[in-house]
């Protein structure tokens, strides 16, 4: 049953991906807000407007949407509402809203680049199709504002934007001083582990992100805000935040350890320790487990454990003697 929570109600949505049901909140204050939106299916759709008839509202009740990130599962439902609802978010969603032509080529040359870099054989190199299937879940938005941190939801001064880049560039959180409740999307998560995805550069041509690095800052950033109460995109919430944080960095940090022990035998390509972490499954989410891979690599790197160098374009990542 949904219901009013000091302000706040949670709907639980259905999608199709393996993460299972995506949560969406209404906050209330001087508009109707909705954070996220799920996916545009007849399923997602069936589940929010049920909820929202729990609590007595309609659709175009809803007056604005704030999105914590561009993924799929949060953004894709953009499409059920007329184009006329301000859609507010992190400026770096506006690429993934729009998926203009220019946008799914500049992204297509950045994998390609990085897959090269990373010994990916030639076979597999249409992964980088990928871009492809995640735009037919996007209905394009233009943002009325781009949300940073500092900046309060418009309508709601008393939701501050926290930026957590990581999971994607464009994360964004919300912090509501007075009780301590934050809304974090997939920044962190009761039972699973976000997976920062590699994502191309902002600016065409400079340095790629460190996601995993970027996300392990935005997990400090949260030490320093006393929190109450997380309610997150996926699962219950969470009480004990920073238990769960330093449980999450053990997690993370035993997980780059055995990576270096793969490195310990054999100088490899980012490929290669991507097919000896996930042989299983390497093949058929070749995306999903490299920007994992490059993850604990950057980790690693980081710490100085490990160290890179260039031959013939292929970077080879070996331990530190
Ligand atoms: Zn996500």
């Amino acid at each position: 049953m949904t219901e009013w929570k000091n302000g706040v109600a949670k709907i639980s949505l259905p999608t199709p991906f393996p993460v299972g049901d995506v949560n969406v909140y209404i906050i209330k204050g001087d508009a109707l807000t909705l954070i996220d939106t799920g996916l545009q299916t007849e399923q997602g759709k069936e589940a929010l407007l049920r909820g929202l008839g729990e609590l007595g509202l309609r659709l175009d009740d809803i007056e604005q949407v704030v999105l914590t990130h561009h993924h799929p599962d949060h953004a894709g439902g953009l499409g059920l509402f007329s184009v006329d609802v301000p859609v507010y978010g992190h400026p770096n969603n506006q690429r993934f809203l729009l998926m203009s032509d220019e946008f799914i080529g500049e992204h297509e040359r950045f994998y390609l680049d990085f897959a090269r870099k990373l010994g990916v054989p030639e076979e597999y190199k249409k992964m980088v199709a990928q871009i492809r299937r995640s735009a037919k879940f996007v209905s394009p938005r233009v943002l009325r504002s781009g949300l940073v941190e500092g900046d309060t939801v418009p309508a709601h001064d008393d939701w501050k934007v926290i930026e957590t880049p990581g999971h994607a560039q464009s994360h964004i959180s919300f912090y509501r001083e007075k009780d301590g409740v934050m809304i974090g999307g997939d920044h962190l998560l009761e039972k699973i582990s976000p997976n920062p995805l590699m994502e191309p550069p902002i600016i065409p041509g400079e340095d790629r992100p460190k996601p995993l690095l970027q996300y392990n800052d935005s997990l400090n950033k949260w030490l320093g805000i006393p929190i109450s109460m997380l309610y997150t995109g996926h699962g219950n919430e969470v009480f004990d935040v920073p238990g769960l944080i330093k449980k999450q960095r053990e997690r993370q940090h035993l997980r780059a350890m055995n990576v270096k022990k793969i490195l310990e035998e054999n100088a490899l390509t980012g490929f290669e320790v991507c097919k000896r972490l996930f042989p299983a499954v390497y093949e058929k989410e070749l995306g999903l487990t490299l920007s994992e891979t490059v993850g604990q690599l950057d980790y690693l790197e980081n710490l100085g454990e490990i160290k890179t160098e260039e031959k013939s374009g292929m970077i080879i990542y070996s331990v530190q003697q």
